[in-house]
């Protein structure tokens, strides 16, 4: 197929764009270069720099049959601060794509968060668990899900929403929802002390990039729907930083400081769908992701 990665200089698209090319396919990458680097796009492939809220040019060139959508303002603290910024690129960003996608006749899978969808969860949610984000930038990304489903409904599409937990691995900038792993890494590596907030006990879903990869992949056989991808593990920040100790070889203590207002306290997704309709599974544990982020981490400076 010939794919378009949006958000394809970035962390996980960038991953996507390396999966997609061992797989034989074509390879765009569409990226402002707003948080990417285009030294993570693959050779392999072509980097459009272009912003998603104008996007057809880079797909008149591209020609897509399938476009992976991860480009997004993806800090939930900038969503806060600046809400209309937050919506102009992950909702109107998302209509703009949907948009250049359905010239072109091309599916869609798109990149959104079950952690920032969900809100605090009592337990795996499924795809069926209240949507109660707790900041603009779930409710944009919940927007754009709706967008799609609106789309499958008016042209009969098939485009499909992945809800994806917290994503770590190589490549991981330190900003970002989930950038914990490589936050705590480059302090270690750099003689630092990482800090937890609060008592350490809330707890995350985390997912290896290549899991994340593998089933937006599988996505694309898919007629709609939306999907966790998640381990269904929760593990608390206490015990991924022994996991990050034991990964690394390094023995720090951390430092704690005070919880963060509006941090969530619990958060992990249901992947039986996925496992169900996708035949996905996550097939890294987090001490095997772990390893492979410090072999990356540990490599920079
Ligand atoms: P990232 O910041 O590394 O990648 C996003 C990329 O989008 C960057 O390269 C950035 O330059 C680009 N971008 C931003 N605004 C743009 C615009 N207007 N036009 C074109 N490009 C633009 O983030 P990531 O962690 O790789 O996240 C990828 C996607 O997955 C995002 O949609 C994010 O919301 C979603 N997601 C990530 C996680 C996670 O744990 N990392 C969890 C759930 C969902």
């Amino acid at each position: 197929m010939r794919a378009i990665v949006t958000g394809g200089a970035g962390f996980i698209g960038s991953n996507l764009v390396d999966a997609l090319l061992s797989r034989g396919h074509e390879v765009h990458a569409l990226d402002d270069l707003s948080k990417g680097d285009r030294r993570n796009v693959d050779r392999s492939a072509e980097l459009h720099v272009a912003d998603i809220r104008d996007p057809g040019e880079a797909f008149d060139a591209a020609r897509p049959d399938v476009v992976f959508h991860l480009a997004a303002q993806a800090d939930v603290r900038v969503s806060v601060e600046r809400p209309a910024f937050d919506a102009e690129v992950n909702v109107l960003g998302t209509i703009r794509i949907l948009e250049a996608a359905r010239r072109h006749g091309a599916k869609v899978v798109f990149a959104s968060s079950g952690g920032a969808a969900y809100g605090e969860c009592d337990g795996p949610a499924p795809e069926s668990a209240a949507l109660r984000p707790l900041a603009p930038y779930g409710t944009s990304k919940v927007c754009g899900e709706e967008y799609l489903s609106t789309w499958n409904r008016l042209y009969g599409t098939a485009h499909v929403s992945l809800r994806l937990g917290n994503v770590y691995g190589p490549r991981q900038m330190p900003h970002g929802e989930a950038g914990v792993v490589a936050i705590f890494m480059g302090l270690l590596r750099d003689g630092g002390t990482p800090t937890i907030f609060g008592d350490g006990a809330q707890t995350r879903d985390y997912v290896f990039v290549a899991d994340v990869c593998e089933a937006m992949v599988r996505a694309v056989d898919r007629d709609g729907g939306v999907y966790n991808v998640g381990t269904g593990a929760e593990t608390s920040v206490v015990d991924l930083y022994g996991a990050i100790r034991a990964a690394t070889g390094i023995d720090r203590e951390p430092a704690f400081a005070p919880a963060r207002l509006g941090e969530l306290r619990r958060s992990v997704l249901d992947p039986g769908l996925a496992g169900r309709e996708l035949g996905w599974a996550p097939r890294h544990s987090l001490a095997e992701g772990l390893d492979e982020t410090w072999a990356f981490i540990s490599r920079r400076s």
